[in-house]
């Protein structure tokens, strides 16, 4: 049974009266639960195929599916709400909301549960990951592992059933990167969770069952372990 299901997927931008091609012709399948990486040199489209793998952003042509659903047929409140539901998204510059505290950050996700409800489950969130005595802080008062933390308890507050990750561990010492790396893995282990990482630690790369390499905007080669 597959989570994600791409297919014949491209994206261009146009730039003046150039076309720019970012992802050309890019087919892939993933099973519930299978953990991958994307690799591949800055620029060859590794953040745009995943911005598009989670309906943040839509496709020129082809198709994605997931969890059943086809993203490109959906209105972009439906595409939130898949996203709300299934799907938990640790960006690479994190996107925290500078005007709410650590603790109303993770708790956007929860927005459907009872106020006191979100509150208990952003709380264990915010323990979880190390940071019960900052919950209170903004952004802009947190360190950039702290701020990626944050934003890591934010993306398994809904239970994903896939979780997407943008260069995780990028930019962070060597403790915080090994601490959100045990996180992440965690979550495949405990809850099942399929894993879609975007990364350029090869050592990370190699921990998942499954590496695409990409190289302008086309799939390389895609290597089960
Ligand atoms: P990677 O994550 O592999 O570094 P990206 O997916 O971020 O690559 O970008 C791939 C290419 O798409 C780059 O050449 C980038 O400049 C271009 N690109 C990304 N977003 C846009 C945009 N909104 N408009 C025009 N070009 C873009």
């Amino acid at each position: 049974m597959n989570i994600l299901s791409i297919q014949n997927l491209s994206k261009t931008y146009q730039s003046g009266n150039r076309k720019l091609t970012v992802l050309d012709d890019v087919n892939f399948d993933l099973a519930i639960g299978e953990t991958i990486s994307i690799v591949g040199p800055s620029g060859s489209g590794k953040t745009t195929l995943l911005g598009l793998c989670a309906g943040l952003d839509s496709a020129s042509s082809g198709s994605v599916v997931l969890n059943g659903a086809s993203l490109e047929k959906l209105s972009e409140d439906q595409r939130a709400a898949i996203r709300n539901q299934h799907v938990g998204f640790i960006f690479q510059n994190f996107q925290l909301l500078p005007t709410l505290t650590a603790l109303e950050n993770v708790m956007v996700p929860l927005e459907l549960k009872k106020r006191k409800d979100a509150r208990t489950k952003a709380m264990e969130l915010l323990e979880k990951v190390g940071l019960g005595d900052r919950m209170t802080h903004y952004p802009t008062q947190l360190s950039g592992g702290e701020q990626q933390r944050v934003s890591i308890a934010r993306a398994f507050a809904n239970d994903p059933k896939i979780l997407f990750a943008d260069e995780p561990t990028g930019n962070l010492d060597t403790e915080t990167g090994e601490m959100i790396e045990r996180l992440i893995f965690d979550l495949n282990k405990e809850k099942g969770t399929t894993l879609v990482l975007v990364t350029h630690d090869t050592e990370l790369a190699a921990k998942t069952q499954r590496i695409i390499h990409i190289k302008g905007g086309k799939i390389q080669e895609d290597n089960h372990a």
